[in-house]
């Protein structure tokens, strides 16, 4: 765990690093489970996955045309084709196993098994594509157009490794090596819970005072595409009682709740009144936007509880929650790719915080160091400009001004 150390009896502001640790640490590693691969999509393999079958499994042709022996067709020329008598046709998914024999040519398809005694095969262009005798104008040399056994994956051996993550080519192969399932971490369940006496939901009319709610719908999205399943309960008034009334009931089903807004330092502040010493910690953490950050458990469930602006929701998940979903779903790298980039305008920043602002990156072709602008503001509330941004600018806690020209260094989301 990481300590907040008291200064004068003060708690210091935590760093962005030490709570995104205690975030990582209170989120742990997910257990495995077995799902079919069409569920493993981004996922991570928990374990090696070794082939039950050789890639290709047997030998085959990789072109439409003939199996033949080499020695039928050495003489073969342009002007002197060689007439062999077509004796078996082999389309793909013939599964006897007819032999050549010396002089006699089979017609064979692409992914067909190459019958015993061919050692080559001659591409149908090359061919007059007769089907009762064939015309072969060009020689072929020993093993050509043929796919070997094993070529690709060998019978036994490992060919996804634990830890890989699982996209189309991964998945693929699994399934090419004949498996339909695959044990991989399992995603969590979360609980998404927007708070606020203010938060209506759309289509709704709204009155004086009142707002859309948003926070739910980003933090949803934003889990769902990392393939947690989640619920979300969109408007939890400022009321203690309502708080946990709401919440307490869901939380046997809940592998980890987020909560946004409520824990700032004003007064309704409900979500710290209601957990404060039902094991989550509040702190400040030296950042702009997203100060105000809490983590801990309820119940035994892991709760990180957001502030409630929403761009202080989304940087907070890039800071927080993504790097320790990630490890926890057994990511090696949880890292955005992060780059450096040339300021065009100057930017200023409190110092003793790190602010991460809404930026636009861009590489031109032959460029080192790529340039990157703000997306509006550093305010908090500016929802619009983070549509506009394709990556977060940083600007470390020493740094109260990074001039125009002057190279930062850039999160690309
Ligand atoms: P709070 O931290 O609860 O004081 O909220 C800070 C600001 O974020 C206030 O302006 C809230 O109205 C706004 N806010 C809080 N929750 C949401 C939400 N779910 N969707 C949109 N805005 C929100
Ligand atoms: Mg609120």
């Amino acid at each position: 765990m990481v300590r907040v150390i008291a200064i004068n009896g003060t708690e210091r502001a935590r760093t962005v690093d030490e709570h995104r640790a205690e975030v990582i640490e209170l989120l742990g590693t997910r257990p495995t489970i077995e799902l079919p691969l069409a569920d493993c999509t981004g996922l991570v393999l928990a374990e090696d996955v070794r082939a039950g079958v050789s890639l290709p499994p047997f030998d085959n042709s990789a072109m439409d045309g003939y199996a033949v022996r080499s020695v039928d067709v050495v003489e073969a020329g342009p002007e002197r084709p060689v007439e062999l008598p077509v004796t078996e046709d082999i389309p793909a998914g013939r599964t006897d196993l007819p032999a050549l024999l010396p002089g006699t040519a089979h017609r064979i398809m692409t992914g067909a098994p190459l019958p015993t005694g061919a050692d080559t095969v001659v591409m149908v262009e090359r061919t007059d594509g007769g089907t009762e005798t064939v015309r072969v104008h060009e020689a072929a040399p020993p093993g050509a157009h043929i796919r070997r056994t094993g070529e690709d994956v060998a019978a036994g051996s490992v060919a996804l490794a634990a830890g890989t993550v699982l996209g189309p080519a991964q998945l693929g192969l699994a399934s090419a090596v004949g498996l339909d399932r695959l044990t991989v971490h399992e995603p969590p369940r979360v609980l998404v819970v927007s708070t606020g006496t203010e938060l209506v939901l759309p289509p709704a009319e709204l009155r004086h005072g009142q707002i859309y709610e948003s926070n739910s719908v980003m933090l949803v999205a934003a889990l769902r595409a990392m393939g947690c399943r989640v619920e979300s309960l969109r408007s939890v008034a400022d009321d203690v009682d309502a708080f946990r009334a709401a919440i307490e009931p869901k939380l046997a089903d809940s592998d980890l709740v987020v909560t946004s807004g409520g824990v700032s330092a004003g007064a309704y502040e409900v979500v710290k009144d209601a957990l404060t010493g039902a094991g989550v910690r509040f702190a400040k953490v030296a950042m702009q936007p997203g100060g105000p950050q809490g983590c801990g458990r309820w119940n035994g469930v892991p709760v990180v509880t957001l502030p409630g602006n929403p761009v202080s929701v989304l940087v907070s998940f890039e800071a927080f929650l993504r790097p320790a979903l990630l490890s926890a779903l057994g990511h090696s790298d949880v890292e955005r790719r992060r780059v450096r980039a040339r300021l065009t305008e100057t930017l200023t920043s409190p110092r003793g915080k790190r602010q991460f602002r809404r930026g636009y990156y861009t590489q031109r072709e032959g460029q080192v160091t790529g340039v990157v602008g703000p997306r509006g503001g550093p305010g908090s509330h500016l929802l619009a400009a983070f549509t506009q941004a394709n990556c977060l600018i940083v600007l470390p806690e020493d740094v109260a001004e990074a001039e125009e020209g002057s190279e930062v260094d850039v999160l690309l989301l």
